[in-house]
């Protein structure tokens, strides 16, 4: 073991996982490739778990961050005002919000995804006045306890405790069995009011569940449950920590649904540069927080303001968003043919857009082949509840050719795998 190496494993808690699965020491990143310490290239199939949709130390980003370092622009504000700030939301109104007939009210809840899901929940609670909140199946929404208390996932709460009692947790789009209608069970369960439970103050889901095992809703389901939502007066809440941002080919993941939530969650790449960010956007009328009422010391990152701000010039361009549909494609053709070509790996598609993998029954399958891509150059991570699924998740930017490199070397790591 190198030196490097040896100071992680005596001072760094056994809670750590990445540096086991990808074993080696990283120095450099461009776009959508990372280059360990021995100068060996990896192709990265992994996006720093989403949140490097534009891929690593863009030109763009980094120019705006290195120029307003140099002239001592201020970097830690809390919500003071400052320009980076205006600017990005300017931004975000003008280029992401109006154009879909979006009104969202903005809040920066603190710096990651589990604050902008807890503030969802707070605020779901205050302008409802009802306390339960309904969650899905293998969802996954942050480890903080309430964050953790609507994530659908035993083993991830195990040790925890008993999470908040008020989360019920419903079947998610096709669990357990393709046939079985699961909005049915929740409108009957929602009528029957006698039956246990109160009308709830919201929903929280993914619309592309990513932990969980890239388990995409149907459309249709999604619209459903707007419906159903609208009926009873819940709030939804997308989580689009993960899915959102262009992972699923359009910014936000619940636009081709065509439904509005009521409140989204976003971080990861909302910040563009790996630099953490988090937003939490609801209707206008949702806005009643009292000032000071819900806030975070990091609630006012200002390198985090800038680079945030040109990526979304990423979108001003309408070829950015038909790239990634192009590109989604070809990830769909690969591995259909590849589940198609190799029976053994029993295995199935998974997902929507740049959010996608191959679920297989074969045990541990999955793990195996992500530990033979990355001997051969490839970052790639697995999801689901018993890590049954590997996922592609590159950087939206990356170029064809080396998309299809990736894929090559997913094919010889199956082949090595199934012997
Ligand atoms: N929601 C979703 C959908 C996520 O995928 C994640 C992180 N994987 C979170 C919330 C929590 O984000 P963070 O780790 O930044 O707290």
């Amino acid at each position: 073991m190198n030196e490097t190496m040896s100071i992680f494993n005596e001072l760094e808690s056994e809670v750590r996982s990445y540096c086991r699965s990808f074993p080696a020491v990283f120095t450099k990143a461009k776009g959508w490739k990372m280059w360990d310490e021995d100068g060996t290239e990896y192709i990265d199939f992994f996006a720093g778990a989403g949140a490097l949709n534009y891929g690593h130390n863009d030109e763009k980003m980094k120019r705006a961050l290195i120029d307003y370092i140099a002239d001592d622009g201020i970097t830690h504000s809390l919500d003071m005002a400052t320009k980076p700030k205006a600017a990005f939301l300017k931004k975000l109104n003008e280029v992401i919000l109006k154009p879909r007939k979006l009104n969202y009210k903005v809040m920066f809840p603190g710096p990651t995804g589990t604050n902008t899901v807890e503030s969802a929940l707070k605020l779901a609670r205050k302008v409802t006045g009802r306390t339960e909140i309904i969650s899905f199946t293998n969802g996954f929404h942050g480890m903080t306890i309430g964050s953790l208390s609507v994530t659908g996932n035993a083993s991830k709460r195990k040790g925890a405790g008993i999470p908040l009692t008020n989360v019920v947790t419903m079947p998610y789009d096709k669990f357990g069995d393709e046939e079985v209608d699961t909005l049915r069970y929740l409108e009957q369960f929602l009528h029957d009011n006698g039956s246990g439970v109160d009308i709830p103050a919201a929903v929280i889901l993914e619309t592309v569940q990513g932990e969980g095992g890239i388990n995409a809703a149907r459309m249709e389901w999604l619209q459903q449950l707007e419906r159903i939502c609208k009926k009873y007066d819940i709030l939804m809440i997308i989580d689009d920590v993960q899915a959102g941002i262009g992972r699923t080919g359009t910014f936000f993941s619940f636009e081709e649904a065509g439904i509005t939530p009521d409140i989204v969650c976003l971080s990861k790449s909302i910040g563009g540069y790996g630099l953490p960010l988090a937003l939490t956007l609801f209707k206008p009328e949702l806005d009643i927080w009292a000032p000071g009422e819900h806030n975070g010391t990091f609630r006012g990152n200002n390198h985090a303001f800038i680079t945030a701000t040109a990526a979304l010039s990423y979108w001003e361009d309408p070829s950015f968003e038909q790239a990634i549909k192009d590109k989604s494609k070809k990830i769909h053709a690969f591995l259909t043919k590849l589940v198609d070509s190799y029976p053994e790996m029993d295995g199935c598609v998974k997902g929507r857009g740049f959010m996608a993998g191959i679920g297989s029954k074969v045990d541990g399958l999955a793990g195996k082949v992500a530990a033979e891509a990355f001997k051969r150059g490839l970052i790639m991570e697995t999801a689901g509840p018993e890590d049954e699924v590997f996922k592609l998740f590159p950087p939206l930017t990356i170029s064809d050719e080396d998309l299809e490199k990736g894929f090559a070397i997913i094919e010889e790591s199956v082949r090595a795998v199934l012997g």
